[in-house]
């Protein structure tokens, strides 16, 4: 199995710098994973559906949560490993008309003893890689590891988020198989881009859950079945629309980029009928929710003194985007 490893990492490999709706002149091809938008969106709200005592420790890193929520993208080159722990292929694992998950333990273990740890690994490993993460995460807690804790809080918003993107369960994951290339960034880019500030973020509380394993397998569940839809509204709408009003360009920094048009994404989105916003809140409420659990489980210790080590201050970026938040904030603050 491990060529066959290796030849899945080289094909997500280049989709990973494949943006999806990106398409410039030069075809020159960016990164996408419900694209750095819709992470750090994923990542800041979830700390504000955190209990008060967790969410004073969490705002004041509010910077680093956001900027870090994209840190195990960036590292995917470096990391032979990472590249598994973004998504899962469920349809390797059943044929049609079978249930996805018959022949697939959520316990790692059982799994391996299944499947082989090669195969789990050449088609994804989210939702094994997030309960480690819980653990590793609680741990920190544990250990009043500031730095730690909020690497590991940022990092596991990350692949949780991943795991809420129905193109992220499939071995058709950027529409290859069914000739819709680019649907990958479509869905979690595009239409986070055009239509992320109408979706209504008061979600709630965050919740102690009692099974991260159940909840996340849950996650993937509901990612999974709304797969077909993903594919069969692109089709349905691309033939309304036609080919010739379905991209247009628009100028990104210096460069004249193909894009998908606004009107091919809101028909598209319209098509959806809620489901990218019902996605994306779906993952803030878990990534609150996970966090929270692993606080309270390590014993909810006091993190109010607890210090940033200086060297965890030079990876925070302040970029427009962060600046925009922390307005965003304030006013929210402010009521
Ligand atoms: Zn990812």
């Amino acid at each position: 199995m491990a060529n066959l490893s290796n030849f899945r990492k080289l094909k997500r490999f280049s989709l990973l710098v494949f943006t999806g709706f990106l398409f410039t002149q030069n075809q020159t091809k960016l990164n996408s994973q419900w694209g750095f938008a819709g992470h750090q969106r994923i990542n800041e709200f979830a700390v504000y559906l955190l209990p008060a005592e967790l969410q004073a420790v969490f705002i004041q890193h509010l910077p680093y949560l956001i900027s870090q929520s994209v840190a195990p993208d960036q590292r995917r080159y470096a990391v032979q490993a990472e590249a598994p722990r973004h998504y899962i292929d469920l349809d390797h694992y059943y044929k049609k008309g079978q249930d996805p998950f018959w022949n697939l333990p959520q316990n790692w273990q059982e799994a391996m003893d299944c499947h082989s740890e090669d195969t789990l690994q050449a088609y994804g490993i989210v939702p094994w890689h997030v309960v480690r993460m819980k653990y590793r995460l609680q741990k920190a807690f544990e250990e009043k590891d500031l730095t730690l804790l909020l690497k590991y809080a940022a990092e596991i918003g990350h692949y949780i988020a991943d795991a809420h993107v129905p193109l992220h369960t499939t071995e058709n994951y950027n529409g290859q198989l069914t000739n819709q290339h680019g649907i990958h960034g479509l869905w979690e880019s595009r239409l986070i881009e055009l239509q992320a500030e109408n979706y209504n973020y008061w979600i709630g509380k965050a919740k102690y859950l009692p099974s991260i394993q159940k909840e996340i397998w849950a996650a993937v569940r509901a990612s999974h079945a709304a797969l077909d839809s993903v594919l069969r509204f692109e089709k349905m709408v691309s033939h309304e629309i036609g080919l010739a009003e379905k991209y247009s360009y628009e100028q990104r920094g210096s460069t004249l980029t193909k894009v998908y048009s606004r009107k091919f994404c809101e028909a598209y989105h319209k098509s959806l009928n809620g489901m990218v916003e019902r996605r994306l809140r779906a993952a803030i409420m878990m990534v609150s929710s996970v966090w929270y659990t692993a606080w309270v489980d390590a014993g909810q210790p006091d993190l109010r003194k607890l210090q940033l080590e200086a060297n965890q201050k030079k990876d925070v970026t302040e970029n427009d985007t962060i600046q925009k938040i922390n307005t965003r904030w304030k006013q929210r603050s402010c009521h």
